[in-house]
């Protein structure tokens, strides 16, 4: 079923000042230029709800939107912008660490990684991080359309061995690309019995 509606609500650069916690909400996140923008757009299906440029590093606030009145997408600052200074690269990481550890109603983060680039220790740090504070996400590979079968397999094959050395468990994979909307489906299939769950426990 797809997204009815998406609107935007709130960007902000204070966690604290975050729309308040009242319905399930789901964070999206990857280095700079991994095609955030361009997935929300296509699990949306609005072609100009999240800003696509060219220029890395662009989106620095928590950029709220709303979701068939029901849930709550958000948009991330992109990290690992190597242009960034490193006073800026702390206050991100601060901003999301902030945003991460304040939210009750976070029920999962989306881990973005680009299909074509073997597993990055950036991501993996950051998949680590959130695995030590308990939260829980998966892991979407982006622009899959570029690569053949052979080849997408061995990416999986390669992140799955990676996070096998540290946890016991992978998260769940997403195979996606925002040319072909490959992957919109499941993602909105893993968030729908997600929001069902917490509308039950809030009654
Ligand atoms: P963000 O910085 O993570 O928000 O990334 P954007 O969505 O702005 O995309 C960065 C670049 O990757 C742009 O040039 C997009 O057109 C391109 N891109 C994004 N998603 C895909 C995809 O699924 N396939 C391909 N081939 N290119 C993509």
């Amino acid at each position: 079923m797809p997204v009815k509606q998406a609107e935007f609500f709130v960007s902000n650069s204070d966690p604290a000042k975050c729309p308040k916690p009242d319905r399930p909400e789901y964070a999206f996140i990857g280095r700079s230029n991994v095609g955030k923008s361009s997935l929300i757009n296509m699990l949306t299906s609005r072609s100009t709800l999240a800003k696509i440029s060219g220029k890395p590093g662009k989106t620095q606030l928590i950029n709220h939107f709303i979701i068939d009145n029901e849930w709550y997408l958000v948009d991330l600052p992109g990290y690992g912008y190597a242009q960034v200074s490193k006073t800026d690269r702390e206050k991100f990481a601060a901003l999301i660490d902030g945003y991460l550890t304040s939210r009750p109603n976070l029920l999962c983060t989306f881990v973005l990684v680009d299909s074509r680039i073997e597993p990055q220790k950036l991501d993996l740090d950051f998949m680590y991080n959130l695995g030590e504070k308990g939260l829980p996400f998966v892991v979407v590979f982006t622009k899959t359309e570029k690569l053949g079968p052979t080849k997408l397999q061995a990416t999986l094959d390669a992140y799955r061995a990676r996070l096998l050395e540290t946890w016991e468990e992978v998260p769940e994979f997403f195979v996606t690309s925002a040319i072909t909307a490959a992957g919109r489906e499941d993602i909105l299939a893993f968030i729908r019995p997600l929001n069902q769950a917490y509308k039950s426990e809030e009654k």
